[in-house]
């Protein structure tokens, strides 16, 4: 077996391995259970403060992130048909390092993140 053949092959088990999806629900405090599959979209005013979900790794941690422009770093998110898709990717800095795009509510490792 050669090695790029080799390195498709392990990358698409992990790719299918972690596909994850999640649907996403609005809500006006962050929620005391997060749910595996949920993204939630905080807003408590006018316009949507923090999204909150647990990270796709399967590292039991949650990711908050920041939707307010004027703080760095911020996200943005679209939603289509029903589903939602986040930019940038996220980076985790902290625990797991965990690298993903979430796109059509669809966790794609970044190895394959094209944005
Ligand atoms: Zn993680």
């Amino acid at each position: 077996m050669n090695k790029i053949f080799f390195d498709k092959v392990v990358s698409s088990f992990f790719q299918n391995r972690f596909k994850k999806k999640y649907r996403f629900r609005n809500v006006d405090d962050i929620p005391k259970k997060i749910d595996d599959n949920t993204i939630y979209i905080v807003q408590e005013g006018t316009e949507p403060e923090t999204l909150v979900f647990m990270c796709p790794c399967g590292c039991q941690q949650p990711v908050l992130l920041n939707l307010l422009k004027d703080t760095h770093p911020f996200w943005t998110f679209q939603i289509e048909k029903r589903k939602i898709s986040l930019f940038p990717s996220v980076i985790r800095k902290k625990g797991c390092h965990s690298h993903y795009c979430i796109k059509n509510g669809t966790v794609i490792w970044v190895r394959s993140c094209a944005v």
